[in-house]
Formats: structure tokens, sequence, C-alpha cells
């Protein structure tokens, strides 16, 4: 076999983990789409554990995108301060409520979510898987970010070039899911350090194991 997978079918061999963690919760606790727009800002280099506790009393607070809007920064402040780089985020948070308005005017389109301040590319991929609404691309985020390039679909890379070339390798009916299921590997399986190679269902096609066992 080629070590560098010129040749792997990376859409068969992968769909075994969409299989694995297809309607596994996502890591943040939201209860509806408003909850994860704000928690996905939130996340932004914090983690999701973090986030899951502070919003608990956040929600309680502002349990829509019109109370949020009606908040003042002082308020989001006091719910938000063990958030890392909180201002930013409350500021984003804020521009989105004023430009929101209302839960059901949340978009549902990469173009509109990017369009908001705070929401990226990966934002808008998690926003879009959890709504159910069509993939319009892959979601990296920094698991993915480790797995693909060590799997041997991507180069090495930031964000953007990775799901660029995930798009180019997979079809569209895998977008939605992948993503996903490749950050649920690298939580799980493919650790940064000591990654499990015994335990990987994808191991017989991964150009890192196949060159760390030669
Ligand atoms: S075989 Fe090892 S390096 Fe490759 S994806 Fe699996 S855990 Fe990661």
């Amino acid at each position: 076999m080629d070590l560098f997978n010129e040749e792997t079918d990376w859409a068969k061999e992968l769909r075994p983990l969409i299989t694995k963690y297809k309607g596994k919760d996502h890591p943040l606790n939201y209860k509806n789409i408003y909850q994860l727009m704000v928690m996905v800002v939130l996340a932004a280099q914090d983690s999701d554990a973090n986030i899951n506790k502070v919003t608990v009393e956040f929600f309680r607070k502002f349990p829509d995108m019109k109370a949020l809007s009606k908040a003042n920064t002082a308020e989001l402040h006091e719910y938000l301060d063990k958030v890392r780089f909180n201002g930013n985020k409350i500021a984003w948070l804020q521009e989105i409520a004023e430009t929101v308005k209302e839960d059901k005017n949340i978009p549902r389109t990469m173009k509109e979510l990017v369009a908001l301040k705070g929401v990226g590319r990966k934002s808008a991929n998690v926003i879009l898987r959890e709504s159910g609404a069509e993939a319009e691309g892959i979601l990296v985020d920094l698991h993915v970010l480790r797995v693909a390039p060590r799997l041997g679909i991507t180069t090495d890379g930031d964000a953007t070039k990775i799901e660029k070339q995930l798009m180019q390798k997979l079809p569209k009916d895998m977008w939605g899911e992948i993503g996903m299921a490749l950050s649920f590997l690298g939580r799980e399986t493919c650790r940064p350090t000591n990654p499990k190679h015994s335990e990987c269902i994808v191991s017989h096609v991964c150009e890192y194991c196949l060159k760390h066992k030669a």
C-alpha cells in the first residue's frame, strides 16, 4: 500500500467513523439553537467543559436572543467573568443579539452565519450540523487539525487549508458528519500524545500509524 495514501478511497475508509459517532451528543450541552450559538462564540479558545459550567446560570438569566439583546455589558460580565477573552466575546454576543433579535432569525446558511461577529467557519459548521441544515463545509477544530494530517488525508496546515482539502477528497453527503466524527476520534483515540493506534478503527489507512510501524 502506498504510505502516502494517494490511492486511498477516503470516502469508503472513513464512513465507519460516521457510523460510530453519528448521533453522539455534541460536547457543548446546548438545549436549543440560541444556546448553541452563544456557546460556540464563548467556547473559542476556552474549554467546552468550562462553557457548559458557566452558561447554566447565564441561560437562566438570558433564556433567549431577545433577553440577551436587552442585557447590559456589566450584567454580561458578571455572568461570564470566568470565560477566556470575555471582553471581546461579550461585545460579539451583543452585536449578534442586536442583529438577529429573535431566536427564529438565527441564520441557517454559511454566508449569513459567518457575517455575524465572532462566528467563523468552524462555529458555522457546528451550527449548521446541529440545526440539521445542509452542510456547506466540514468542521475543523483543533482535534481535526491534528487527526486529518496524521491520517494522511490532508497535509499540515491551518483550518482553512485543511477544510478545503477534506472537501475536495470527501463527497458532500459526508460533510455534515465527518468533521465531528474526526473530532471525536481525536478526543477519544487520536490524542495529542500516546495516540491509541491499537483501538483505532482507521489505523489500516493511517499514514502516521503505517510510518511509525515501519
Ligand atoms: S491510527 Fe493512530 S495516529 Fe492514526 S488516526 Fe488512529 S490513533 Fe491517530
